[in-house]
């Protein structure tokens, strides 16, 4: 028996203005792993990610979580930063999880002090967000997103723009909320080398379109690097993929 995945997309399309962004996209993400979804500067990961989330309309194709294809409850399991975390930048990281977290599940103090923890925020957790880095900010969004409990959190480029102590710091969270809490953890990227030492499985996008899906270890052919194998499958240079 195979478990349940936790995301399935189906035929997943978008157009704008008579252009299709989004063509004909079946995704599958096991429960548990962290899938990196991959594509260069406007393949439609943002696109596809937003009809995920239910932030934008579909023009056609399913979206099925954790077996469910109704919205309401599979997007219970869900959690994202999609267009950036944003903060009230005068108050304390701690005051805006309050906030936030008063529109969501009910949570403790504890809860969110535990959740500050998590994050490596809770030596700052009193402090202005206006004081914090960006990597800081990045860490504080994932604390945000993971708010509604969610059991697949959505991260859109989450290293972007940060330095490389920043992106292991993104790294780590994300790879302790996988192990300590089996989250199950979807982040699109176009920096090969962060995919290749975070992912278990890769799903490539190119123009809209599905190039390659599957567990890292096996679409990697050995002595090939995640960059080698991406421009074997898409035969393309690999477009602003680094
Ligand atoms: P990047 O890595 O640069 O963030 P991406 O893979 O996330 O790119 P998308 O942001 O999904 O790509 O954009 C895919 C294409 O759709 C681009 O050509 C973009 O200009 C177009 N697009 C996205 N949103 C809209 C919109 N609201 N209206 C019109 N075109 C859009």
């Amino acid at each position: 028996m195979t478990d349940t995945l936790a995301l399935e997309t189906r035929g997943l399309t978008k157009s704008y203005s008579g252009k299709a962004v989004v063509q004909d996209l079946d995704l599958q993400v096991s429960p548990g792993c962290i899938y990196g979804f991959l594509g260069p500067n406007g393949a439609g990961k943002t696109t596809t990610m937003r009809m995920i989330l239910g932030l934008i309309s579909r023009d056609s194709g399913s979206v099925r979580l954790f077996g469910d294809e109704d919205p309401m409850v599979g997007r219970r399991h869900l959690g994202g930063i999609v267009e950036g975390p944003r903060f009230y930048e005068y108050l304390s990281g701690m005051e805006n999880l309050r906030i936030l977290a008063s529109y969501g599940p009910e949570a403790s103090e504890a809860e969110l002090r535990d959740l500050l923890s998590l994050v490596k925020l809770a030596d700052r957790a009193d402090d202005r967000v206006k004081t914090y880095s960006l990597g800081m900010k990045q860490r504080l969004g994932v604390a945000q997103a993971l708010l509604s409990r969610p059991k697949l959190l959505l991260l859109d480029e989450p290293t972007n723009g940060l330095d490389p102590a920043g992106m292991k710091e993104v790294r780590e969270l994300i790879k302790s909320m996988q192990v300590e809490r089996g989250l199950t953890v979807f982040v699109s990227s176009h920096l090969l080398s962060e995919v290749e030492m975070l992912c278990d499985e890769v799903g490539i996008i190119q123009e809209g379109r599905k190039v390659a899906e599957g567990r890292v270890d096996e679409l990697i052919k050995p002595g090939e690097s995640l960059e080698d194998c991406f421009l074997r499958l898409t035969e393309s240079g690999g477009g602003q993929i680094r």
